[in-house]
């Protein structure tokens, strides 16, 4: 597979490689920055340059962005069953829970263009992607916030 030679202008990439970036021994975790040979000081493994991508599914911030969104489409969602089981004590609230569910519906639009952008994502760099994450968290205040508000309109209209 691999001749002598290649494997020494691997691990002669390897160090280079380790010259300038703080990179991770994958079996002990020790700091590989500015080794000398290609195996690892600490652990005594040889050490091997592949190639490797990162699990989209796995990854915190694709993951974080899913549930947030989720949380601002769970709120409404939620409230309309509540209405909907307390409609007997709150009189006509119809309208209201339909109105959660509207909410609800249109929270599945972020969550839809989010999972779409899987594929995207991989190609940012982590700031971007952990800036996105971040920028979803907004959503679950924004639900609340418009769910607080249809019951505070709801609440001065029809006296619930
Ligand atoms: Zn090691």
């Amino acid at each position: 597979m691999s001749s002598p030679s290649s494997s020494n202008s691997d691990s002669q990439y390897l160090i280079e490689m380790c010259k300038h970036r703080h990179l991770r021994c994958p079996s002990c975790t020790y700091d590989l920055y500015q080794i000398a040979s290609s195996t690892c000081p600490r652990c005594k493994q040889e050490l091997q340059i592949s190639l490797a991508f990162e699990d989209v599914t796995e990854f915190g911030a694709y993951t974080l962005g899913i549930v947030s969104i989720s949380i601002s489409i769970a709120l409404p969602f939620f409230a309309a069953i509540w209405l909907w089981i307390a409609r007997a004590e709150l009189g006509d609230v119809g309208i209201l829970a339909l109105g959660m569910l509207i909410q609800a519906a249109i929270f599945i639009i972020p969550l839809f263009l989010w999972l779409k952008a899987k594929e995207k994502l991989i190609t940012k760099s982590n700031t971007n992607r952990w800036g996105a994450a971040l920028a979803t968290c907004l959503f679950p205040p924004i639900s609340f916030g418009s769910l607080f508000l249809t019951f505070y309109i709801a609440d001065y209209f029809y006296n619930l």
